[in-house]
């Protein structure tokens, strides 16, 4: 073999142990936290019973963006992007609730570079207007909900406005998304009857369980408050069970997507986790 050959085959060779280095760190490559909104609550005995009684609060409403090697899932779509162009936000809940929207859910992807068609997963931990506001924007995705949740809301009278193109997975319980263990949707019942938690393994930052609203706020999480329109309290109570069993075995950090004060400690996007 002449020298210029040998060359030739180490650098082949050094291409073909790259592939295999970039295949051993398969799994989730980053997640990002993205503004879905404000919630104006007028009272915040609503969500906390016997506290505050007759005092506004104001919630962050987040969704997370989380890039695996096998597709990105959106987890939650947040406040609907119309309401960024409202000045004076949009009122619902009878006038107990404000939604307000700074930027928009569309324009956030854009500036990561994501497109709609290209998010394989739309995943809503429940059905309530501030968590499936924009999930009509994604007509090329497969959106992942329990079963139990869209029969609940297809039946009640504020319905969730599908697109007509998109898969709906009805899960029934747990889901492991990619199939590795490092997205899992847990079931979390109790505040709508199929309301699911989110359980992501980053590389860097470790595990993250991601609430939805299965709790609202430290202090409620701290105290196991149960809001009064929660579905089931029972329910509630043993999700909230779970999932603290789910961050003692995991050591996970848990990110309380409606905590205004958490959510102002973290990095929201182009920033990311890994
Ligand atoms: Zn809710």
């Amino acid at each position: 073999m002449t020298g210029k050959a040998l060359v030739a085959l180490s650098v082949a060779v050094a291409a073909v142990i790259g592939i295999g280095i970039g295949a051993a760190s398969a799994g989730v490559d980053k997640l990002y936290v993205l503004d879905c909104g404000q919630n104006l609550g007028k009272d915040q005995s609503r969500w906390s019973p016997g506290v505050n009684q007759g005092k506004a609060i104001e919630f962050s409403d987040n969704c997370y963006l989380i890039r695996h090697d096998k597709g990105l899932v959106l987890w939650d779509t947040g406040i609907p992007d119309s309401v960024a162009a409202m000045p004076d936000g949009m009122v619902v809940a009878s006038g107990a609730i404000t939604y307000r929207r700074g930027k928009t859910l569309a324009s956030q992807l854009d500036q990561i570079g994501v497109k709609p068609a290209d998010v394989t997963y739309v995943a809503v931990s429940h059905t309530h207007g501030d968590h499936v506001g924009n999930i009509a924007l994604f007509p090329t995705s497969t959106v992942l909900i329990q079963g139990t949740e869209y029969d609940w809301a297809m039946a009640g009278p504020a319905k969730p406005t599908f697109a007509s193109t998109q898969k709906i997975e009805k899960l029934t319980g747990d889901h492991d998304v990619f199939g590795d263990g490092t997205v899992k949707i847990i079931s979390t019942p109790g505040h709508t009857p199929g309301h699911q938690s989110l359980l992501v393994q980053l590389p860097k930052t470790g595990w993250l369980l991601l609430t939805g609203d299965a709790v609202h706020f430290q202090d409620n999480w701290i105290h196991k408050r149960v809001p009064s329109m929660n579905v089931n309290r029972d329910q509630t109570l043993a999700s909230l069970k779970r999932i603290a069993a789910l961050l003692e075995e995991r050591k996970a950090q848990l990110w309380i997507n409606h905590d205004k004060s958490q959510s102002a400690t973290l990095r929201y996007a182009p920033a990311f986790y890994e």
